[in-house]
């Protein structure tokens, strides 16, 4: 279940004045055999100064929302939707058939430390309600979530969205494709038996009401993931609490090092045997004047996915946190 190869390189450091050999640990996905390298060396994270960029003005501050947010026609009307501090809204670059977006919280920028479970409950309560009234029309619905730029996000203020299309995004596909051949041999789901694997145990964070894992091959820095069998639609309350907690638990870990994050929830609308709802999450490169993209050749041309720590290592330093 847990395929892995080694790759090693030596090379001549005249800063230390030695050769080292550095290893790249090439992992294959479990599930999709979606490969991940690892390179095991820390890499040089700087946390600077984006004053300006908290200076702009900003579309989803509360007297300004109301004024600018683009309307919902089919479902919302001329309304946006409300609760506690968070509000659902059109999407004006929209991505599907359905393309929202919910504005957390009141406040226009937070340190990763800061978010509270509270706005990410009231903010997937609302998505989870618009998602209630399209369900006939729709079988997946995804919550993304792009905090800062180096996460892909042109507004500082934090928000998600939601996409609910009619066509599966690529690695959802093979999500969906291989949990569908994967309950058809193993007759259960690909999440309970990577739960039961003894060699997966150090890996996991917690068995509660959602499973807590580091993935086998991370798709980013100190990728965190969490599944419960149920469509999207039928978490309840205790549930929902628990995701929003446990995003909370990981951001505060996140914030000694990065300050900038994408997640993203990809749930099916209807019960399928073999398919119920997954969260991701992945640190960026921290945001600051000058920031570093981690996203280059390797992985925006060839689509391969890499971190710069073991996951054991991230199961690890995150297990005081759950
Ligand atoms: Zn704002």
């Amino acid at each position: 279940m847990f395929l892995k190869k080694v790759e090693k390189y030596r090379l001549f450091n005249p800063m230390e004045g030695k050769e080292e050999e550095v290893e790249v640990e090439i992992r294959f996905d479990p599930l999709t055999g979606k490969p991940s390298r690892i390179v095991k060396k820390p890499l040089p994270f700087t946390k600077g100064s984006f004053e300006e960029d908290l200076k702009k003005p900003c579309p989803f501050c509360e007297d300004v929302v109301e004024k600018v947010a683009a309307r919902d026609v089919e479902v919302l009307g001329k309304n946006l939707k409300r609760k506690g501090n968070s509000i659902l809204f059109a999407n004006i670059s929209p991505y599907a058939r359905y393309s929202l977006v919910i504005r957390i919280c009141k406040e226009h920028y937070l340190n990763l430390g800061e978010f509270k479970a509270e706005d990410f409950y009231n903010s997937f309560a609302l998505a989870v309600e618009y998602l209630k009234e399209i369900s006939e029309k729709i079988d997946y619905a995804t919550i993304t979530m792009n905090y800062l730029k180096p996460a892909g996000s042109s507004v500082v203020h934090p928000h998600i969205q939601l996409i609910a299309s009619e066509e599966l995004m690529d690695y959802q596909s093979r999500i969906i494709n291989s949990a569908r051949s994967f309950y058809k041999t193993h007759g259960k789901q690909f999440w309970e038996v990577l739960s039961e694997n003894k060699e997966f145990e150090d890996l996991i964070l917690s068995r509660s009401k959602w499973l807590w894992f580091v993935p086998f091959a991370p798709r980013g820095f100190d990728h965190v993931a969490a599944y419960i069998d149920k469509p999207i639609l039928e978490v309840n309350e205790e549930e929902l609490k628990e995701l929003c907690e446990g995003i909370v638990k990981i951001l505060k870990f996140y914030s000694s090092e990065y300050n900038s994050f994408n997640f993203g929830i990809f749930g099916s609308l209807k019960k399928t045997p073999y398919f119920g709802t997954l969260f991701d999450i992945v640190a960026r490169t921290p945001f600051d004047k000058y920031y570093w993209c981690d996203v280059f050749a390797i992985t925006k041309i060839y689509d391969e996915a890499y971190t710069n720590k073991a996951p054991e290592e991230t199961a690890k330093q995150l297990k005081g946190f759950f």
